[in-house]
């Protein structure tokens, strides 16, 4: 079977976790068949979609590497055969309204004319009498006469299904295995609206039979509409598409992932310095694994390991902590060059003249600590110290200054620093080494003010190394303001 699948956001905000999940899944269920991954833009919400969400959905999802083979593109462009790949378009073309009247006309639809208040009564009255709040059908036997009179009055009618009211729907969905809705409850859901706008409902099913959709993989959120459309497609006599519906994302506390548990979207993650690879590798385990629980992919491995029997239905719990964990995972992966270049945004955006070192020195700091980030936003404040003036925190002047004997270890060490001629890091540690000992204080009272004398902090990169990155006349010059401040202490 030719497999086509497609992510169908709606522009209506960035792109979000839940979002960019799904496209993952769509993306990887695509590459693992040799299939044909679909981006269609559904802005039938006409006051809530923008072309900003649109641009910023596009290019949330070049970022993560989840590139369309056919659809909608940037600056209004298109790829493919089947478009036009955004509704709004495919409105203008009169794709929808073909079919809605197809199915007014064999009598499958039917025109309600009902106005906001009619149905805000009648949602009022359902729930006084506890029954369920869903449209009563009334528009389903309108007369001629009746239906000339509402036209009289102005009024537009919206187009209604007419859902069979007895026996059920089954699906059998790739995950939830098999599923059942008694029609009773399903609805006459509106296809176009009296504005002449499709529904979600209609036109994601006539666009999902047009562009020849083979599996529909979206959020479980969607799974009460998958009977509506069902329905719809039996009503035009199309085969639908297998369905696939993922599991909740839910926050650590148990409640729906929302804006109250941080960061929800692609591009705030991505400001923070989650990378790429991360975030792809994270979302692909939210509601998927391998029978081995592997966390760590490969480039390339998700692709060829995805699966949707892997997929589980139980809600998948965002957990902030691990997406942090494994974005340490990555960042240690990578070379020098590529971390500098990733950093390298970062620093100038902390206000961090990097041009002051070589790129070839800036990159040998930014690695100095590259065992310990988590996230490329905390680069700058951990080596800033290299490319600023140094600042003594008062914390590490208390801890540390104050001490016994502090202002002769500087000098001391001053002393053996500014006779070197080598100033390498070995040298450097030589010396430092040679000074405690034959003076007799231990290692960690010399090293500890010499830390903070020329970094300004209490940690940091390993002491020579940074020591040699700061190079001789930096050094020399920290310590002699350490040591005036050092007058300065009371
Ligand atoms: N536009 C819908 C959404 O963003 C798509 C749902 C679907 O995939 O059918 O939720």
């Amino acid at each position: 079977m030719n497999i086509r699948v497609r992510f169908a956001p709606s522009p209506t905000g960035h792109l979000h976790i839940g979002g960019a999940r799904t496209a993952l899944f769509n993306y990887l269920f695509a590459k693992k068949s040799g299939g044909t991954f679909i981006l269609r833009i559904e802005d039938t919400d006409e006051l809530r979609s923008t072309e900003e969400s649109m641009n910023s959905i596009f290019e949330s999802m070049k970022w993560l590497g989840l590139d369309w083979d056919e659809g909608a593109m940037p600056d209004l462009a298109e790829k493919g055969n089947s478009g036009p790949y955004v509704q709004s378009k495919r409105q203008d073309a009169g794709i929808y309204k073909k079919h809605a009247e197809r199915l007014l006309k064999e009598g499958m639809a039917y025109r309600c004319y009902c106005t906001p208040e009619e149905l805000e009564d009648m949602r009022r009255k359902a729930q006084l009498e506890k029954r369920p709040l869903r449209y009563d059908g009334r528009c389903r036997k309108l007369s001629n006469a009746q239906a000339e009179d509402f036209e009289r009055q102005g009024r537009r009618p919206a187009l209604r299904f007419s859902m069979p009211q007895e026996g059920k729907t089954q699906f059998v969905d790739l995950i939830h295995k098999e599923m059942e809705f008694e029609n009773a409850i399903l609805y006459d859901f509106i296809m176009i609206k009296a504005s002449g706008y499709p529904t979600y409902n209609f036109a994601c099913a006539i666009d999902d039979h047009l562009m020849e959709i083979s599996n529909v993989i979206r959020g479980d959120d969607h799974i009460s509409n998958t009977p509506l459309q069902l329905n719809l497609y039996n009503a035009l006599g199309w085969a639908p598409p297998d369905f696939a519906h993922l599991s909740m994302i839910l926050g650590s506390d148990g409640a729906r992932l929302s804006k109250r548990h941080g960061a929800t979207s692609v591009q705030e993650y991505r400001k923070q310095g989650i990378l790429a690879e991360t975030l792809r590798n994270y979302l692909a385990l939210l509601g998927w694994s391998t029978s081995d629980s592997k966390q760590i992919f490969e480039k390339g491995e998700l692709e060829e390991k995805f699966d949707l029997k892997g997929c589980q239905k139980n809600p998948a719990i965002f957990d902030p902590v691990k997406l942090k964990w494994m974005n340490g995972e990555y960042i240690r992966k990578l070379s020098k060059q590529e971390l500098f270049l990733l950093a390298k945004s970062y620093m100038v955006e902390s206000g961090i003249d990097i041009e002051c070192q070589s790129p070839e020195k800036a990159a040998d700091i930014i690695c100095l600590e590259q065992e310990k980030y988590k996230l490329l936003s905390e680069i700058p404040s951990m080596i800033d110290f290299f490319f600023k003036e140094v600042i003594y925190s008062r914390d590490a002047v208390d801890k540390v200054f104050r001490a016994h004997g502090v202002e002769v270890i500087l000098n001391g060490i001053k002393d053996k620093y500014s006779g070197l001629g080598n100033f390498n890091e070995a040298e450097i540690e030589a010396e430092t080494r040679n000074f405690a000992k034959s003076n007799g204080f231990k290692t960690g009272q010399v090293f500890h003010p010499v830390r903070v004398a020329v970094s300004g902090r209490t940690e940091g990169p390993t002491l020579f190394k940074m020591i040699e990155r700061l190079g001789k006349e930096q050094t020399l010059k920290r310590i002699d303001k350490a040591l005036e401040l050092l007058k300065t202490l009371v």
